[in-house]
């Protein structure tokens, strides 16, 4: 058995998946009998491809990866569940994370009944690699690492995740939900080094389609042949796959939205450091921004009043005090500014 293979729930190991009309028929048919379909064209009376073959080879191009080793999930919480469910017995397994983070790691446990162990980041949102390393053991089957972490905006430390893919006894999971925003920074390039790595991004942040609910998994042919195997069928259905084929082309539109979104990010942490009521703006690699005010449920409830929705963060861990702002566009972060010209209790 490989490492994947051990690490591995017995009970899906052994698993006979379920075998679908569309995945067992191979080759080019004409005339489909097989799934009892409605045989009336209306462009969606066809089951999707259970593989969705067509999305995986534009997505392996755009990100230099090979189509098996990408896993496409119904947004990153499908990506998130399965893994906890492939590799974590309930009362025996843990995951470990790194908060301040993502809250979807813990629910994603809590609902398969699988352990959470917190091992707090740095003041300066870093990984505390000696403290992972010894919680650390052979029950340890998932380390989330948020990379940029959501909610503070930082990258992590190269050298850091290099230390922990080296001797972390199980699976490295590596969430790059906004990495479109730094890319030099990706952790796609380590697959081949590490067959251990499971690299998550999604379509729903720079990409513009939070709508159509589509996450990725990048990794190891091993690690991506479980996720297949357990997998509900179809679990992307047509007009995702449609519509991830048809903005993939659209690279150049991402890439100008990107480039925006930086530039408003950094013009908006400017205006706020100016404000009376902002004691720490954090930098950011996201296209969101953690800021540290005065009084923060105050602040928010103002917002509110002003119809300006925004994150409340100010109890969690290291983050007193915080606010998460999403960058909007440039007339919703001025109708942001002006109403924090406006704030009362300034
Ligand atoms: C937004 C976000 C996601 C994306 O979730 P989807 O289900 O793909 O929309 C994943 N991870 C983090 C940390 C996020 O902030």
């Amino acid at each position: 058995m490989s490492n994947i293979d051990l690490l591995v729930r017995d009970n899906i190991r052994q698993l006979k998946p379920y075998s679908s009309a569309r995945s067992e028929f191979s080759g080019t048919g004409q005339v489909f009998l097989d799934a009892n379909e409605n045989p009336y064209e209306t462009g969606l009376n066809r089951y999707p491809d259970p593989l969705q073959r067509e999305v995986k080879e534009k997505l392996a191009a755009i990100k230099g990866v090979r189509p098996e080793q990408i896993f496409l999930g119904n947004g990153s919480d499908e990506v998130i569940d399965l893994a906890i469910r492939i590799f974590c017995r309930p009362g025996t397994d843990h995951i470990i994370i790194l908060p301040p983070t993502y809250g979807m790691y813990q629910v994603g446990a809590a609902i398969a009944d699988v352990e959470v162990r917190e091992v707090p980041l740095f003041p300066d949102f870093q990984p505390d690699v000696e403290a992972i390393l010894t919680t650390a053991n052979a029950h340890s089957k998932l380390l989330f690492i948020c990379h940029p972490n959501n909610p503070t905006g930082n990258l992590m430390d190269t050298r850091a995740m290099e230390t922990l893919l080296d001797g972390f006894p199980g699976i490295v999971v590596i969430d790059e939900a906004y990495i479109d925003f730094a890319p030099e920074y990706s952790m796609v390039k380590y697959l081949e080094k590490y067959p251990k790595l499971i690299v998550m991004q999604t379509l729903s942040k720079a990409w513009g389609l939070a709508g159509i609910r589509m996450g990725m998994a990048f990794a190891s042919d091993a690690i991506i042949d479980y996720y297949n195997k357990v997998k509900p069928p179809y679990n992307i259905n047509i007009l995702t796959q449609e519509a991830a084929l048809k903005e993939l082309e659209r690279e150049d539109q991402k890439a100008a939205w990107v480039e925006e979104l930086i530039r408003t990010r950094e013009l908006l942490a400017a205006a706020l450091r100016e404000m009376p009521m902002v004691k720490k703006v954090y930098p950011s690699e996201t296209n969101f921004l953690l800021v540290q005010v005065t009084d923060p449920l105050g602040l928010y409830q103002y917002l509110l009043e002003q119809g300006i929705i925004v994150r409340d963060r100010s109890r969690v861990l290291l983050c007193d005090g915080s606010l998460r702002i999403s960058i909007g566009t440039a007339s919703e972060n001025q109708q942001l500014i002006s109403a924090l010209k406006e704030y009362p209790h300034a």
